[in-house]
């Protein structure tokens, strides 16, 4: 019964978040998959494609389902003391997905995070869990980089964070340019790996990430 209720309430709140931003309806959304199929000469009507449109909206609510999270809220209440920690804290290859907010178009690579706590860490599932919101949304590499790094720095308030994304861009490998092999590397650095090329090193090495690509060798 009580979860009927939240889920209720839930979804009001999505359905006012959803007013609030012009989200459109499913039948909406799936008459949008209708028109985009008709305009790549196809016949949307076929009968190959007719489950398609409900296939696809479906697909985009799990791609797209960062926007439901809120992943300040979700690590403020995830952190534990450190227990007298005070090393750098390297998670390394956290894999994902996302799609650029230019073309649609899939972004697959991996994450690289370090911190250097101060009194809080955080398990390395939720770090993941970090990347996996802001993956999910259309994004630029660049911002999902910045992102995940002031998110930790904020709720966690470590001596300093570093976040290093390697990705592959569909829109390039697949149109355009056609550039295979070509991954783009972004990467936000705060606090003292920052400001101490030491730490920064640590890190980067640690990672496997010759450091001048990202800052000062
Ligand atoms: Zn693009």
């Amino acid at each position: 019964m009580d979860n009927i209720v939240k889920s209720k309430r839930s979804r009001s709140k999505a359905a006012v978040e959803a007013s609030r931003v012009g989200k459109p309806s499913r039948e909406e959304a799936e008459a949008a998959v209708r028109t985009l199929i008709r305009w790549t000469g196809d016949d949307p009507d076929r009968e190959g494609l007719l489950a398609t449109p409900r296939r696809v909206v479906r697909a985009y609510e799990e791609w797209f389902s960062g926007y439901n999270d809120h992943p300040r809220e979700y690590l403020k209440r995830t952190f534990e003391e450190t227990g007298g920690y005070d090393e750098v804290v390297v998670l390394r290859d956290i894999r994902f997905e996302s799609f650029c907010e230019h073309h649609m178009a899939p972004i697959i690579g991996r994450v690289h995070i370090g911190y250097l706590p101060r009194n809080r860490v955080v398990g390395i599932s939720k770090l993941a869990r970090l990347v996996e919101v802001y993956s999910r949304r259309l994004q630029i590499q660049e911002k999902m980089t910045a992102e995940i790094a002031t998110c930790l720095d904020e709720v966690l308030k470590p001596h300093g964070v570093a976040v290093v994304t390697e990705a592959t861009h569909q829109c390039m490998t697949t149109r355009g340019v056609h550039k295979t092999g070509v991954s783009m590397v972004t990467s936000r650095m705060l606090g003292v790996f920052r400001d101490h090329a030491e730490t920064r090193h640590e890190f980067l090495s640690a990672i496997g990430v010759r450091g001048g690509i990202v800052g000062p060798a």
